[in-house]
């Protein structure tokens, strides 16, 4: 099965400082371990197109929508919260990270009318930064300046017309802003792994039945992680979506000093495998997976190819 790698050379322009640890060189490192693999030759390729404030507007408020816009700098820096940063280019790589959440939904899944030129595919993973899922209806966080895969999920249901959509996030931080914007909607069911106690320290006090949160100590290892959050499956094959989301990150590698938790390949592997088993059953497939954190280089580009190569087996 052909997967698509959505992305966009203006992602790289977000460029905060050398020292940060979201920069441009993650998506380098992703695209040098693709082509090393040999994996980029079974790839299909889409530029991704920068939102419309329409579609940012499925998941954000308008007013902090247009803070954003009236923030971003022509020259110079321009803080939106305190760990968020915007450079002259910032919005625009925003724009086509929240814009490749909406390619990879339309492509995988293809209008009735369209007759796809290329092999149609059901997977699609968005090479993308800045991230997005610490990003809330109204306020920017973490890095993240739009909530990507939350747009995405928007339009899946608002515009594409599908009734339930999930959205699993098994980055090393709580996706909180995601959580914020589907808090009270069901149509979304959402499954958050993360670190407890540590940064954004929200995700405990949740008590909606689609939120499902799985506050994991420091130290933990895959065995232990694969144990915790393996209540998940049941509850998304009792859901039975209709498009799989992902909110990829993979700053819980052991080798990521962002994070304290100590997963591997392997791991990253065996949670692909289960969400793949969940998508064939009840998405026809249909996979959208989208870059969140991930900052060991090394480790980051191996957990991506791992990823892909089960999204795409
Ligand atoms: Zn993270």
């Amino acid at each position: 099965m052909s997967l698509v790698l959505v992305g966009s050379p203006a992602c790289l322009l977000h460029d905060m400082d050398p020292e940060h640890p979201e920069q441009p060189a993650r998506l380098h490192s992703i695209n040098d371990q693709l082509l090393i693999s040999g994996v980029e030759l079974s790839l299909q390729f889409l530029d991704s197109q920068a939102a419309t404030k329409e579609q940012l507007l499925l998941a954000h408020d308008k007013d902090f929508v247009e803070e954003v816009f009236n923030k971003s700098p022509s020259e110079g820096q321009q803080w939106l919260d305190d760990d968020t940063l915007m450079m002259p280019h910032s919005l625009t790589a925003a724009l086509h990270a929240a814009g490749a959440g909406i390619e990879a939904v339309n492509k995988v899944l293809p209008r009735e009318e369209e007759c796809p030129e290329f092999m149609p595919v059901t997977t699609a993973f968005c090479a993308v930064r800045p991230p997005g899922h610490h990003a809330e209806h109204a306020r920017s966080g973490g890095f993240c300046i739009f909530n990507n895969i939350a747009i995405a999920a928007r339009y899946a249901l608002e515009v594409r017309g599908l009734k339930r959509v999930a959205i699993v996030d098994f980055d090393v931080h709580h996706g909180n802003g995601t959580e914020d914007i589907f808090k009270d909607d069901d149509r979304v069911m959402f499954c958050s792994s993360f670190q407890h106690p540590f940064y954004p320290f929200s995700g405990t006090d949740t008590t909606k039945a689609h939120i499902i949160n799985t506050p994991i100590p420091a130290g933990t290892k895959g065995s232990e992680y694969r144990e915790l959050v393996h209540h998940w499956f049941a509850k998304l094959d009792e859901f039975k979506p209709e498009l799989l989301f992902i909110s990829a990150g993979f700053d819980a590698h052991a080798e990521d000093d962002l994070g304290h938790l100590r997963l591997q390949e392997a791991d990253y592997e065996w949670i692909s495998y289960e969400l793949k088993a969940i998508a064939d059953k009840h998405c026809e497939g249909r996979i959208v997976s989208m870059l969140e954190g991930g900052y060991a280089l090394g480790a980051l580009a191996r957990s991506v190819l791992t990823h892909i190569k089960v999204l795409m087996a």
